[in-house]
C-alpha cells in the first residue's frame, strides 16, 4: 500500500455534512476529497425533511432548491385516540416552511456541484477504515477503494460519517448521551388516494406516535411510527408484516385498510435506535467531527440534516480563511465547536420534551395529551406553541455564510 495523494482537507462522508462542507471549501479554492463509502446515494437510508434553517445554507451556497425535487407542506392535521383533533392550514401563520426533500437527489447536486472546481476529488465507493497518525496528530486515512488500499494525506481529515464515525471511533472521543426514549419504523407505501396532497398527518397516543407525509420524491407516502424505547426489539423480531398490523391499529380506519391492501409494496421498510448525543471535543490535532458524528440527533423535530448543514457553514467560514494563508488550521477547527456547540446543545433540549408527553403511558401524560389538543385549537394555545416550532425551523442562533 502506498500513499495515492495529498490534499488540504480530507472530508470523509458524502452525507449533507459532508457533500456541503466539500463544496463550499473546493468551490473557494480549497484541494478537497470526499471520500463516501456507497456508489449510490440512495442507497443509505436518509432522512427528508428539511427545515427552512437549512435551506437558507443551500440558498447561501448557490444550490436551488427549485432544481431538487422536493414537496411543500399544504397542512397538517393531528389525530388522538383516533379522532381529528387539530388542522393547521398553511396560509395560517408559518410563512417558512419545511420541506420534504429527496436527499439523494441533493447529495447528488452538491457532487455535481463540486465536480466543476478542479480542487476537489471524488472516491465513490470508499470506505475509510482508520486513521493515519504522526504522534497524536491525525495525518491522513487508510481507505479501502474499489481497486484496494490507498493511504490519504490531508492537513485536516474531517469525519463527517454519521452516526457510525470511523473518525469519531478511531480516536475514542468522549460523548455525553441524552436518554431518548423511542426508536422508529419507517416505512415507504403507495400514496392513498384520498390522502389531499402535501398532507401532514400526526396521529398521537399512548406509548405512539405515527406521522404520515409526502416521500421527498416518488409520489409516495412516508409514514414513521414512533414508538417506545424497549419496544424495538420485539417488533424486529416480529417482520414487516406484523409491524404493518400494529400500524394499523393507530391510524384512522381508511389509512389503515390502505396499509393492509398494501403491505407487499412496502418500500425500504427499515427499523432507527434513535441516540441522541454530542462529542466532547470536535477537534483534534489535525481532525475534526461534525455533523451526527460529532452530535447524533434525535429525530423530533426533522433536525439532523438542518444542524448537519449549519455545521457544513460555520466550519466553512472558519476553516477557508486559515486554509487560503497557510495559517494553523487547528485553532480554526476547534472555533467550529465553540460556535455550534449552543445550537446542538439547545435544539438537543427541546427535542427531548415532546417525546415525554406524546409517548408517556402514565395517567398524567394522558391528561397533558388531552391538554395540548384543546390548548393547540385556541389562538393563544397556538401562539404559544409557535416560539418553539420557530427554533425548530430555524435555529437557535443566526448562522451566516461568511467566506
Ligand atoms: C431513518 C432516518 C430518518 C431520518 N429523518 C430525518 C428527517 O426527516 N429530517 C432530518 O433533519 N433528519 C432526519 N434524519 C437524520 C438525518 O438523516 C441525519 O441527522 C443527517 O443525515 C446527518 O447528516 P451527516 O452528513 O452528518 O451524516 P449522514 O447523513 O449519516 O452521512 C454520513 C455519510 O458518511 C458515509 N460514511 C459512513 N462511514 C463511512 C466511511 N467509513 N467511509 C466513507 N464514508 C462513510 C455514509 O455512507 C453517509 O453517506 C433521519 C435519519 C434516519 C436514519
Amino acid at each position: 500500500m502506498s500513499d495515492s495523494h495529498a490534499c488540504d482537507v480530507l472530508v470523509v462522508g458524502g452525507g449533507p455534512a459532508g457533500a456541503l462542507l466539500a463544496y463550499l471549501l473546493a468551490s473557494r479554492g480549497v484541494e478537497t476529497t470526499l471520500i463516501e463509502r456507497q456508489t449510490d446515494f440512495d442507497r443509505e437510508f436518509r432522512g427528508e425533511i428539511l427545515m427552512p434553517g437549512g435551506l437558507a445554507m443551500l440558498d447561501a451556497a448557490g444550490i436551488e432548491i427549485a432544481k431538487i425535487p422536493h414537496i411543500k407542506p399544504r397542512q397538517f392535521r393531528g389525530y388522538r385516540a383516533g379522532q381529528q383533533f387539530f388542522e393547521l392550514a398553511l396560509d395560517e401563520g408559518l410563512e417558512q416552511l419545511p420541506l420534504s426533500v429527496s436527499q439523494p437527489h441533493l447529495l447528488e447536486t452538491l457532487v455535481t456541484a463540486s465536480e466543476a472546481h478542479g480542487s476537489f476529488r471524488f472516491l465513490r465507493g470508499a470506505a475509510v477504515r482508520d486513521l493515519l497518525r504522526d504522534g497524536d496528530r491525525i495525518t491522513g486515512v487508510r481507505v479501502q477503494g474499489q481497486s484496494g488500499e490507498e493511504r490519504i494525506r490531508a492537513r485536516l481529515v474531517v469525519g463527517a460519517d454519521g452516526r457510525a464515525s470511523v473518525v469519531r471511533r478511531k480516536q475514542g472521543l468522549p460523548s455525553r448521551q441524552l436518554g431518548t426514549p423511542m426508536d422508529i419504523v419507517w416505512a415507504k407505501l403507495p400514496w392513498p388516494e384520498r390522502f389531499p396532497q402535501g398532507e401532514f398527518r400526526f396521529y398521537i397516543g399512548g406509548g405512539h406516535l405515527l406521522i404520515a407525509f409526502p416521500a421527498g420524491e416518488d409520489g409516495r407516502l412516508q409514514m414513521a411510527w414512533v414508538i417506545l424505547k424497549g419496544t424495538y426489539g420485539d417488533l424486529r423480531s416480529r417482520g414487516i408484516e406484523d409491524w404493518c398490523r400494529a400500524m394499523v391499529e393507530h391510524v384512522d380506519e381508511e389509512l389503515g385498510a390502505h396499509l393492509l391492501g398494501h403491505i407487499s409494496e412496502i418500500s425500504r421498510p427499515f427499523l432507527l435506535d434513535a441516540v441522541t448525543d454530542r462529542v466532547q471535543g470536535w477537534a483534534r490535532p489535525g481532525s475534526l467531527v461534525i455533523g451526527d458524528a460529532a452530535h447524533t440527533m434525535s429525530p423530533v423535530g426533522g433536525q439532523g440534516l438542518n444542524v448537519a448543514m449549519r455545521d457544513a457553514v460555520v466550519a466553512a467560514n472558519c476553516l477557508v480563511p486559515v486554509l487560503r494563508d497557510g495559517a494553523e488550521l487547528d485553532e480554526a477547527a476547534a472555533r467550529v465547536e465553540f460556535q455550534r456547540g449552543p445550537e446542538i446543545d439547545a435544539i438537543q433540549r427541546l427535542a427531548a420534551l415532546p417525546p415525554r408527553v406524546i409517548l408517556g403511558t402514565r395517567f398524567f401524560h394522558s391528561w397533558a395529551r388531552a391538554f395540548v389538543a384543546r390548548a393547540v385549537n385556541t389562538p393563544f394555545g397556538r401562539a404559544r406553541a409557535l416560539g418553539p416550532i420557530g427554533l425548530f425551523l430555524n435555529g437557535t442562533e443566526e448562522v451566516r455564510l461568511e467566506v
